[in-house]
């Protein structure tokens, strides 16, 4: 059996299913991790189950990352319970597609809140502690689609664009303290987020894959693992694209 090192804590935001379930599932290889989730349903004790089947620990939290009282208080509690957080994936993210004619304001306000704010709420959450230890590692999900793009998501293209300025700043506030923050952007990933996506428009995409297929969730929980590896500890500031050269 596999030997299990849990020295480190790791928060998986939206860790209950989809690119943040294999996330977790990928980091509770060397960490315990707490996962998050926000409704009853979406699959976050399947996810609990299969990373204590492996062997590992987890555990599992309900809040909503666009409330920044709900995230002050989820950290607080886990900070006061794990004593310490090394490894922060801001992964909590969702969709309101629509054209701009069509688009609702609160589609536009949800889908920033959620995906730049719910970040900006969680680094701002456990600064502090990652300070205080002099150690953290930061990955948040940005998208392909903030470099290139998509028709029907000015909503959550701009959210996942103004993710890649956050975590430049963000790296560079904290660089001195021993924290590092990336991103990754992936391209497109079979998860229920996709699934909802016609044929015709999948089959588009997929013509403007190089790679000649659709990313798995495996494929961007490896590059998230490397980067909150100390195999990346001169890495801060970047985005790595995961994308099977849709972009490049
Ligand atoms: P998913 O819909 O399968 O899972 C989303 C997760 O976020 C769930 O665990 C859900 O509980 C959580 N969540 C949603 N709203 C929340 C809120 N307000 N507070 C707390 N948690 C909340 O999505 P996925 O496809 O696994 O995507 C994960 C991340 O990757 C997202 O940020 C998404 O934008 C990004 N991404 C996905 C793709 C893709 O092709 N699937 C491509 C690029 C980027």
């Amino acid at each position: 059996m596999e030997v299990i090192v849990n020295s480190k804590i790791a928060v998986v935001t939206g860790g209950s299913r989809g690119i943040g379930r294999c996330i977790a599932l990928r980091l509770s290889k060397e960490a315990k991790v707490i996962i998050t989730y926000i409704k009853r349903g979406e699959a976050a004790e399947e996810t609990i189950k299969e990373i204590h089947k492996k062997g590992g620990e987890a555990w599992a939290y309900q809040f909503d990352v666009s409330s920044f009282k709900q995230t002050q208080d989820f950290f607080k509690k886990i900070i006061a319970k794990f004593g310490r957080v090394d490894y922060l994936i801001n992964n909590a993210g969702i969709a309101r597609d629509g054209l701009i004619l069509r688009m609702k304001e609160e589609a536009w306000d949800e889908v920033l809140a959620v995906n730049l704010k719910g970040t900006f709420n969680c680094i701002k959450a456990v600064a502090g502690t990652m300070i205080r230890q002099g150690y953290g590692r930061i990955v948040n999900i940005s998208s392909v689609v903030a470099f290139i793009g998509n028709i029907g998501q000015v909503n959550y293209a701009s959210s996942k664009a103004g993710i890649v300025g956050l975590t430049k700043a963000a790296a560079r506030e904290f660089a001195a303290k021993g924290i590092t923050v990336n991103a990754v952007a992936p391209g497109f990933i079979e998860t229920e987020m996709t699934t909802k996506i016609p044929d015709k428009i999948k089959e588009q995409i997929l013509s403007q894959i190089p790679l000649g297929r659709f990313g798995k969730p495996e494929d961007v929980a490896e590059v998230v693992a490397f980067l909150a590896s100390d195999r990346a500890r001169y890495i801060t500031g970047q985005v790595i694209h995961v994308n099977g050269g849709m972009y490049m």
